[in-house]
């Protein structure tokens, strides 16, 4: 890393390493994309007297957040009209928005999909994102081109392509090509890694999921997936091979403490236990299955059980803390009980166990927390809190006092990326401009796909 040391001073540190902690006055010195130390701003001002300083200005000094399962790819989705009657479930919500959508990709697209998230990312304070990208119709060096897109932003990300059936054998194989060929050319990149994506089991024959599991041999990779989002994708698993989903996937050395499966609103038990003994990462995202109406997964019992569950977005805002506001209310809602989803169980999962998953995949540079040794990816926060603010307290001012506005600068890998809410190394302006240019022929594209399931 060629950014130049950084002394953040003159702000509030919160650590949340090994609880979260507070430190008044404090300060943080970055070098080598690392955070070197934490403490006082009197004891790093007289241990690192030349260094260039950034003054905090009373703000919070944070680690960035971890998104543990987006989609760049859904970003044209936005204000776009479904033709026909409204799809009344979520087989429906795939058949009639996201296929077609995704068919409608073609490589620029592709890049300004991911280019106005990583905008929103960068001024949201999220600062690894993982992504699971589809674009059957620009599908080779996909990966290559959001990656560009991540690079030229300054963010950190991990990358899969979704294989699926959808569209055929030779679509199949050449996305579990692109997964190989991407999880190789990654390990060159520090602010960059691969995973095997995997559409969901209702669109894997055991034929592709066998070929995937063989083309993953030998890469140390995990993969990435969603499971049980609704219903369906478990009476589709029983019919085609008699088992559950993740009784189907731990079949096929699916699972496991590199893999990450999505949702898992609908499984049972057993399928819990295996996700345990297997050591494998869940995703949660309340936003996304509040929106398709697909229920609401039994994540406190999930935690209770020891499975290391994440919080992600599902392409909604990379605005973390309103997945956590989600997270914390739905449950409340769904069991009629304010004693649900307490909010040390948010933190849980949006910090600790987020940051273990991204460590997963940047061993060498632990995203998501603020201690030595840590990636240099650090936000600012003003806020400024109208009741006493403590380490004890410090989720519920975030549950309902922090708004995502409030984020005012964003390093990653130790370099600026935003200052002062200007962003630069985005041109948000030309982004979007180029992106408003592009998206009515992505839709008019939609549109005709759409047709033809209609
Ligand atoms: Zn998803």
């Amino acid at each position: 890393m060629a950014e130049q040391p950084l002394l953040i001073t003159g702000g509030r540190v919160v650590t949340w390493e090994p609880e979260a902690e507070l430190i008044d006055d404090g300060a943080v010195y970055l070098a080598d994309g690392q955070v070197v130390a934490v403490g006082t701003a009197a004891e790093l001002d007289a241990a690192y007297p030349d260094a260039e300083r950034l003054d905090a200005r009373g703000q919070l000094i944070m680690p960035g957040n971890v998104c543990a399962h987006t989609h760049f790819y859904g970003a044209f989705a936005r204000g776009m009209a479904i033709p026909g009657p409204a799809p009344k479930d979520f087989p429906e919500i795939l058949e009639r928005l996201w296929w077609p959508l995704d068919q409608a990709l073609d490589e620029e697209a592709v890049r300004y999909s991911a280019l106005v998230c990583l905008v929103d990312a960068v001024k949201h304070g999220t600062t690894t994102l993982i992504d699971h990208h589809a674009s059957p119709n620009a599908l080779e060096g996909s990966l290559d081109v959001i990656a560009d897109a991540v690079q030229q932003a300054g963010l950190r990300a991990v990358l899969c392509y979704e294989v699926t059936d959808r569209y055929g054998e030779a679509s199949a194989q050449a996305s579990i090509e692109e997964n190989v060929r991407f999880i190789k050319a990654a390990r060159d990149y520090p602010m960059l890694a691969g995973t095997f994506g995997l559409h969901a089991s209702l669109t894997l024959s055991e034929e592709t999921l066998a070929a995937s599991a063989d083309a993953a041999e030998g890469l140390g990779t995990g993969f990435h997936v969603h499971v049980a989002e609704h219903e369906s994708d478990e009476y589709d698993s029983l019919a085609r091979s008699g088992k559950r989903v993740v009784d189907r996937l731990q079949a096929h050395g699916i699972l496991g403490p590199r893999s990450i499966v999505a949702h898992t609103v609908h499984i049972d038990m057993r399928e819990a236990a295996i996700l345990r003994e297997t050591g494998t990462w869940v995703t949660h995202q309340p936003r996304s299955n509040m929106n398709n109406a697909v229920g609401v997964a039994d994540v406190e019992g999930m935690l209770r059980l020891g499975i290391p569950v994440c919080l992600g977005n599902d392409g909604f805002s990379n605005n973390m803390w309103a997945e956590w506001k989600t997270a914390y209310l739905l449950h409340k809602a769904w069991h009629r009980n304010p004693r649900r989803m307490n909010g040390m169980d948010v933190v849980q999962m949006a910090i600790h166990n987020n940051a273990a998953l991204a460590g997963v995949f940047f061993p060498d540079a632990q995203p998501g927390l603020l201690v030595p040794g840590a990636a240099a990816d650090v936000i600012l926060v003003d806020y400024h809190p109208t009741t006493p603010l403590t380490a004890g307290n410090l989720p519920w001012h975030i549950l309902f006092g922090f708004e995502s506005s409030m984020v005012t600068s964003t390093i990653a890998g130790g370099k600026l990326l935003m200052h002062d809410r200007e962003l630069l190394t985005l041109d948000e302006a030309a982004i979007a401009a180029r992106a408003r240019e592009i998206v009515p022929e992505v839709w008019a594209r939609y549109e005709a796909n759409v047709q033809q399931v209609l």
